[in-house]
């Protein structure tokens, strides 16, 4: 049963156009002199979207550049968190020989067109049906090629997301590397619970799982930050109005009692390891998030 709390109105608002939201962040990070990360296709998508036409593309096209909460800080932690997941599936996919990638909520994420894949890959887009179908017409119109095959699975991920999956193509019996990316936090928990026992399911040894979570107890504790007044101010996406409030599972743990090895890391750890990156502040709406890397020995 989907709940019906989010409606599917692609990328022009809801949960969709928080895809704008780090495609734009993604743009900004391309145009970076010292960029983590690298999205031609970005900026495509943000001048595309009515939603997101006058968004800026460039740190330089915002007046007070990186001061600005929301294009300053915000979109160089999306940036970082590009390249972090960058980095992690390419080395599962080069070490671990995985050929299917799974990218769960995987909204603008261009990275079957980015990113040297090992012959034969094949990359599963799971979202909603609109905002995959913007997707397709923005790249249509630049026509790029992909560097692996590419398959858009148009599925809810509140529903039975695995039969649209295994429909597309996706070996259960073979490893796969599998990516949520900025979206457990707007799943209902159960549908979080369900999503990671899905994963495990789905997965024989040899596979990998990075996802990202918000730790603190109480969302609401950071309503009055700089990050989300901003992006409310400037852009109209009220991230807390968007996220689900309920208690979170324990995913790592589970995974953990499942016998995946799991490891569990702020962003801050990268931006140390880059040298680059957003560090802590106060009243910091970036304070739960961690990125969890898990491998199915
Ligand atoms: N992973 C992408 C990235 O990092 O660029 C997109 C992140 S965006 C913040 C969140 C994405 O999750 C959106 O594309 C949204 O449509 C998708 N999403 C949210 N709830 C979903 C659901 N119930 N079923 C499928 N996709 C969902």
């Amino acid at each position: 049963m989907v709940a019906t709390t989010q409606q599917d109105t692609g990328v022009d608002g809801g949960v969709g156009a928080t895809a704008l939201l780090v495609a734009a962040a993604r743009a900004i990070e391309t145009h970076r002199p010292d960029s983590l990360a690298q999205d031609d296709f970005a900026e495509h998508f943000v001048r595309a979207a009515p939603a997101s036409a006058g968004w800026p593309t460039r740190l330089q096209d915002v007046p007070d550049g990186d001061a600005n909460p929301l294009w300053g800080r915000f979109a160089r932690y999306f940036g970082l968190r590009t390249r972090v997941l960058d980095d992690f599936v390419l080395q599962a996919v080069h070490s671990a020989g995985a050929r299917q990638v799974v990218l769960l909520g995987a909204g603008l994420d261009t990275r079957a067109f980015r990113l040297d894949w090992p012959t034969g890959s094949v990359v599963h887009e799971v979202d909603r049906a609109e905002v995959l179908a913007f997707k397709h017409e923005v790249l249509s119109a630049a026509a790029p090629t992909a560097k692996a095959a590419r398959v858009p699975v148009p599925v809810d991920l509140r529903a039975d997301w695995a039969t649209a999956l295994a429909d597309s193509g996706f070996d259960s019996a073979a490893p796969s590397v599998w990516l949520a990316e900025g979206l457990l936090f707007y799943l209902p928990a159960d549908a979080e619970t369900s999503l990671i026992a899905t994963v495990d399911r789905l997965s024989t040894p040899g596979s990998a799982l990075a996802y990202e979570v918000k730790l603190e107890p109480d969302l609401m504790t950071y309503r009055d930050s700089p990050l989300y007044l901003a992006t409310t101010q400037q852009i109209g996406i009220d991230l807390l109005d968007l996220f689900a409030k309920e208690p979170r599972p324990d995913s790592a743990g589970t995974l953990a009692d499942t016998g995946w090895a799991t490891s569990v890391h702020t962003p801050f750890e990268f931006t140390h390891r880059h040298g680059r990156g957003p560090l802590p502040e106060p009243n910091d709406a970036l304070a739960g998030n961690r990125w969890v890397f898990a491998y199915k020995p």
